[in-house]
C-alpha cells in the first residue's frame, strides 16, 4: 500500500529550475507513481490520505494515517505500507507511528527535497528506494528512506534545509543504505532504539481524542528568562497546559531564571521533561539534572512522547 500525504515530493513549481519557490502537496500520489517507470512492476495500491505541506501536520492527518495504516497492516496480502510525506515533520510522524503501531511489517516513510517539477527531482528515486526497503526481508517497524539511506523512527532528524541528503540518525547512524536496488543493512532493525515500552491501549486513546494534551516546547539560551513559561501558565484557562519540554543547553542544563519558572510550573501540576538543544548526543542522566530526562529523544519527539504519555492520565 502506498499512502500519500503531500509534501515536496508531491510539490509543483512554476519553473523547473526552481527548487525552493514551489507549493508542496499538489500532485496526487497515483499520478506520482505513474510517472516513476521503476515502479511499473511493483504491485502498489494507492490511497490519498491528505495533500498538505507537512509543516501543517497535526492530529487529524495523524489519526487518519494511524487508522488506515493499522487497517492495511492487518490485511494478509499487504506486505508493507509506504507513506509519502513532507520532509519538515517526517521525523515526528515516524516517531508517532512507531509509538502507536510498533508494526511487525515495514512502514516506510519517504519524501523529497525537490518538487516533482524540478530538473532533477529526488522523489522518484526515493520512492523507488522505499519500495526496495518495503520488500526487504529484514525490514520491520517504521523507517524513513531518503537519499539512499534508511533511518529508524527514533533516531532520524532533518538536519539540513536544502541538501538532498537532509537526514541524519545522529550517534546511532542509519539502519541501512539502498544501493542500486539492494538494501545493505548496517545493523539489526528490530532493536532500533526501542527503549519506550509499547502501550497497546495508547492507539485507541489517541484515535478517540479531539486534541492532543497541550505540551509546549521551550528552548533555554543565553539571556533566557521565565516569561514564556509564566505566560503559558497565565493562559491555562484557554487550553490546559499539561506539559513542557525544555530543550536545554549542552547536557541538559537550563538557565537559572527559566529553571525557576519551570519549577513553578511543575508545582502547578505541569509535567516538565528535559532534552538538549545540541544536534548530536543525548542528555546523559545524572542526579543533578533539574528535570525528568526525556530518554535521549530530540525535543520535538520528546514533546510527542510526553503528549502520548499524558493520554493515559
Ligand atoms: N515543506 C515541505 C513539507 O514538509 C518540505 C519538504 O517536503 O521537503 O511538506
Amino acid at each position: 500500500m502506498l499512502l500519500g500525504t503531500g509534501g515536496t515530493i508531491a510539490g509543483r513549481a512554476a519553473e523547473a529550475a526552481d527548487n525552493v519557490g514551489y507549493v508542496a502537496g499538489q500532485v496526487d500520489v497515483a499520478e506520482f507513481v505513474a510517472a516513476v517507470p521503476a515502479l511499473d512492476e511493483a504491485p502498489l495500491d494507492v490511497e490519498q490520505i491528505a495533500q498538505i505541506d507537512s509543516k501543517d501536520m497535526g492530529l487529524g492527518v495523524w489519526q487518519a494515517l494511524v487508522r488506515r495504516i493499522a487497517a492495511h497492516l492487518e490485511r494478509q496480502e499487504v506486505k508493507a505500507v509506504i507513506v509519502t510525506h513532507g520532509t519538515d515533520t517526517i521525523e515526528e510522524t515516524a516517531f508517532l507511528l512507531q509509538s502507536l503501531l510498533r508494526p511487525a511489517k515495514p512502514v516506510v516513510l519517504t519524501c523529497a527535497m525537490r518538487p516533482s517539477t524540478a530538473l532533477m527531482p529526488d522523489g522518484p528515486q526515493n520512492l523507488s528506494d522505499a519500495v526496495v526497503v518495503a520488500r526487504y526481508e529484514g525490514a520491520v517497524g517504521v523507517v524513513v528512506v531518503c537519499a539512499g539511506q534508511v533511518h529508524g523512527a527514533r533516531d532520524v532528524a532533518k538536519v539540513h534545509t536544502y541538501r538532498l541528503d537532509a537526514f541524519d540518525s545522529g550517534d546511532a547512524g542509519p539502519l541501512a543504505c539502498v544501493e542500486e536496488g539492494r538494501v545493505r543493512a548496517f545493523r539489526n532493525w528490530d532493536s532500533a532504539g526501542e527503549d519506550r515500552p509499547f502501550d497497546t491501549k495508547a492507539r485507541a486513546r489517541f484515535l478517540a481524542i479531539k486534541e492532543l494534551p497541550r505540551v509546549e516546547l521551550i528552548t533555554s539560551h543565553a539571556d533566557a528568562d521565565g516569561s514564556l513559561v509564566r505566560g503559558l501558565l497565565a493562559l491555562r484557562h484557554e487550553r490546559p497546559l499539561r506539559g513542557i519540554v525544555v530543550a536545554g543547553t549542552g547536557n541538559g542544563t537550563v538557565h537559572s531564571a527559566l529553571t525557576k519558572a519551570l519549577n513553578d510550573a511543575q508545582a502547578q501540576g505541569v509535567r516538565v521533561r528535559l532534552t538538549s538543544r545540541c544536534v548530536n548526543g543525548r542528555v546523559v542522566p545524572h542526579p543533578g539534572l533539574a528535570f525528568e530526562d526525556a530518554g535521549g529523544l530530540s525535543p520535538v519527539k520528546a514533546r510527542l512522547a510526553l503528549a502520548l504519555d499524558l493520554l493515559e492520565v
